[in-house]
């Protein structure tokens, strides 16, 4: 599912773009539902919902000691509220000590301060932040080389593969000495005037850079048919592209996300690590297929002294669920939510209505936020009952569904319900109503 792996733009406005990426996995989830068609169909009453549809969980999680408490008050009644997910193993190999080679165009305007910033991300308190819980430790520039020739206007990601395997094998990209490419990638920077497609595949059509996604990772898998696999990035130079960052903060949250995303699932189409695999039931698959992906929108920025990057999700921070899942937290942003009992994916019979109980919760005191459901995809619109319009920690209230008589069963719609401060600063938790 290639989109899954792209970082993916998505102002609220353009929420239409995230849903093209999820296609392929909700519609997995959708039909994995559709088969439940034998149970009965489910009623109203929020009490009487299967947990069937749970994420499933990594068995083993790291003592919560070593967390950091997060923002603010230490004292702050943090309200009970539904569990945030956790982003399973599916237990493929990790780059444990990432061995990571810079590759420029002749043309890049600014490749000291990204290699500044490369310099300083491989050996950050933040990768060690990002990085324990999930196996990823210090990491180190194994080299950085520009190519002979300016960067194209346009380039796809075959092309990329064959730029990357002919620059390995006539020497001209380095490699490790050790003559494997365990812990390597390779981070392929674009200058702002090209534009990257990579086949969408879900849409029938090409993703463009600055569109649809500002950086991926992905895998080549048999190098010049020797057998031979590594991971790589591609980072695209994207103006103007977040309110309140600079271009090259923006370039340096990309490449932080894509660091640790394929870090953490370096060959997510052979062998995945840490993502939510096509075979998860799980809505929270259309925020994010992977551990940057959830904290990504909006994004989450962390800054050093001189760099930035982006804030990841922790599954340990999620399961201590009372800190803000996304680290290093932000000591000045609590971590504010509305979630929905039951949550998951939901049958409803044609004309009838479903109740969801809302419970919303902060880390710390902050303003009420505003509430408000965003139909993100589907094939069928349901109509929504809110009984309030904001919510604050300890709030509780609920949302009705109902879907329309004349929808089609096995019809679908995935709603994000949004809590949100500000047009740019909100979270979403997802929740797919299916007709039955
Ligand atoms: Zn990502």
């Amino acid at each position: 599912v290639p989109l899954r792996r792209l970082r993916l733009l998505v102002p609220a406005a353009l929420a239409l773009a995230t849903a093209c990426g999820a296609t392929d996995s909700l519609k997995d989830l959708v039909e994995g539902v559709a088969g439940l068609d034998a149970q009965p169909a489910y009623q109203l009453d929020a009490g009487a919902y299967p947990d069937a549809m749970m994420v499933s969980v990594d068995a083993g999680h790291p003592d919560a000691q070593s967390q950091d408490a997060g923002p603010t008050d230490a004292n702050f009644p943090v309200a009970s509220h539904p569990m945030l997910p956790r982003v399973p193993n599916n237990g493929g190999p990790i780059l444990a000590q990432p061995r990571v080679v810079l590759v420029f165009f002749r043309d890049e305007p600014n490749r000291a301060v990204l290699e500044a910033h490369a310099n300083w991300i491989v050996g950050s308190s933040w990768l060690n932040a990002v990085g324990t819980e999930y196996g990823v430790g210090t990491a180190s520039i194994l080299g950085s080389v520009a190519t002979a020739t300016n960067a194209p206007m346009s380039v796809t990601d075959a092309d990329i593969q064959t730029l990357l395997t002919t620059g390995i094998m006539n020497h001209s990209i380095p490699r490790p000495s050790d003559g494997t490419f365990v812990d390597t990638l390779y981070m392929v920077y674009f200058p702002s005037h090209t534009t990257i497609t990579a086949n969408s595949g879900a849409m029938g059509t090409q993703a463009a850079s600055c569109v649809i996604f500002d950086g991926y990772h992905s895998e080549v898998d048999n190098m010049m048919g020797t057998g031979t696999r590594f991971a790589y990035a591609v980072i695209a130079a994207c103006p103007s592209s977040t309110p309140g960052l600079t271009d090259i903060e923006d370039e340096e949250l990309t490449v932080s996300h894509e660091l640790i995303e394929a870090a953490t699932d370096p060959y997510p189409f052979t062998n995945p690590a840490w993502a939510f695999s096509a075979s998860t039931d799980t809505p929270w698959a259309t925020i994010g297929g992977e551990i940057g992906d959830l904290c990504a929108i909006p994004r989450q920025a962390y800054r050093s002294a001189t760099f930035i990057a982006q804030r990841i999700w922790s599954n340990e921070a999620a399961f201590i669920d009372i800190v803000d899942p996304c680290v290093p937290p932000d000591p000045m942003k609590p971590y504010y939510q509305t979630g929905t009992i039951p949550d998951g994916v939901r049958l409803v019979q044609r004309g009838d209505t479903i109740s969801f109980i809302l419970e919303g919760w902060s880390t710390a005191q902050v303003q009420d936020w505003a509430l408000s459901p965003l139909i993100a995809q589907g094939d069928m619109t349901p109509t929504f009952m809110l009984d309030r319009s904001t919510m604050n920690n300890g709030g509780r209230g609920t949302l009705q569904v109902t879907v329309p008589p004349g929808a089609a069963a096995g019809s679908f719609a995935l709603i994000w319900l949004t809590s949100a401060l500000t047009a740019d600063d909100f979270r979403w938790w997802p929740i797919v109503v299916v007709a039955n």
